[in-house]
């Protein structure tokens, strides 16, 4: 069965999916609601269907998924009256406000047998994958410790982004995407969470925040999302007990180090540094290290909507899976929680 997809929200996203979801075969967007009536204008402009009403576009019979592309404090009541009026959903990042806000989407979605999946593209990202690889295939060993950072420079967080009462602030609106990447890359437990939090420029909401995660392996894992950082550090750096990695961009670029046969002739000499000296931190000769190129991956983000068509005719499994949904979820809770309490949270 194709999908006919209506989407609720005509605004950034909900064009990009417009533009976007197309390309999959099987795959065609109907229509769409908005609350601004210069949206709904523009979907009619690009041949959709266009609705002011949530019920009348709820009864087009022909859409049998709904994408929800708003600001995140409305995403759940309208994940819910799409389930209830038998429609497929699909939520964008981050889902919803709070874990019980998820369970009624799940809850919603079980009633009515429809299919609830969540828009955590970022799965499909080059950079990301080619870390997962790397770890996955043990490149650099055994992994101690993974950063992962996106580092702009703008400031400024525009729209409803930038109030707290409707979902806004990067822990909501990046965090999820990349704690999610961290949580499908490593399956072990998460133990213990600490979050700082900082509004940098923007009152209301967190422009900055640095979160550390826990594995019961031991492995710890750093996500650093700052938009007003004038000198930015590398995407990723992973240290593992033969290695390191570090990747600069999203397009991928960067490369594998390890010190081949010659390190071991290589002894290490008291460096003076300006005011001491360091035998620790002196630096090694580039004789002694090789460097490699990262993995090849072959990542196509068209994969989300394939895979939820697939899913709809009973043919495949999720792979962005409610229950994973709410295990991000639960580490964004504990951030805020640990922000507040200005202490780590065990889990
Ligand atoms: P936007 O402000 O550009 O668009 C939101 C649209 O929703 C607007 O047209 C607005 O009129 C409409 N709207 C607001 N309240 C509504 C309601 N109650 N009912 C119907 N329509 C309503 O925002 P955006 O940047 O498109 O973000 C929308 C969602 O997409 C957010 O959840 C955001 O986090 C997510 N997003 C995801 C990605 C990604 O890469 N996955 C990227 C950008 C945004």
């Amino acid at each position: 069965m194709p999908i006919k997809l209506g989407i609720i929200g005509y605004g950034g996203m909900g064009m990009w999916h417009h533009k976007n979801a197309p390309k999959v075969k099987g795959v065609d967007v109907v229509a769409a609601y908005d609350i601004d009536a210069y949206q709904i204008d523009v979907a009619k402009k690009a041949g959709l269907r266009g609705y002011d009403k949530l019920d009348e576009f709820l009864k087009d019979e022909e859409v049998n998924t709904v994408l929800i592309a708003t600001p995140n404090d409305v995403h759940k009541d309208l994940a819910v009256a799409s389930a209830n009026a038998g429609k497929n959903v699909i939520v964008e990042k981050p889902v919803a406000m709070s874990m019980k806000e998820i369970d009624e989407i799940i809850e919603a979605a079980e009633k009515n047998s429809v299919v609830f999946t969540v828009h955590q593209n970022r799965r499909w990202d080059k950079d990301f994958n080619k870390v997962k690889k790397a770890v996955e295939l043990g490149m650099i060993g055994d992994v101690y410790t993974i950063e992962s950072r996106v580092h702009g420079a703008g400031g400024l967080i525009y729209g409803w982004r930038n109030k707290k009462e409707c979902g806004g602030g990067m822990l909501l609106d990046w965090g999820v995407h990349l704690i999610d990447q961290i949580l499908y890359m490593i399956p072990n437990k998460v133990v213990r969470v600490y979050a700082e939090l900082f509004s940098v420029l923007n009152k209301d909401v967190d422009d900055y925040f640095k979160l550390l995660m826990k594995f019961d392996n031991g492995l710890s894992a750093q996500i650093e999302v700052g938009t007003f950082c004038l000198k930015p550090l590398p995407r990723w750096f992973v240290g593992g007990n033969k290695g390191t990695l570090v990747v600069d961009d999203f397009e991928g670029h960067g490369e594998i180090v390890k010190l081949n046969k010659l390190a071991d002739k290589f002894d290490a000499e008291i460096v003076e540094t300006t005011a001491g000296p360091t035998r620790t931190f002196a630096p090694r000769p580039e004789e002694v290290k090789d460097h490699f190129e990262l993995p090849d991956v072959n990542t196509e983000w068209i994969e989300f909507y394939e895979n939820v068509r697939d899913t709809i005719e009973g043919k495949a499994e999720l792979i962005v899976k409610p229950d994973e949904v709410k295990r991000v979820y639960s580490i964004i809770e504990a951030a805020f929680k640990s922000n507040y309490i200005g202490k780590a949270v065990e889990l």
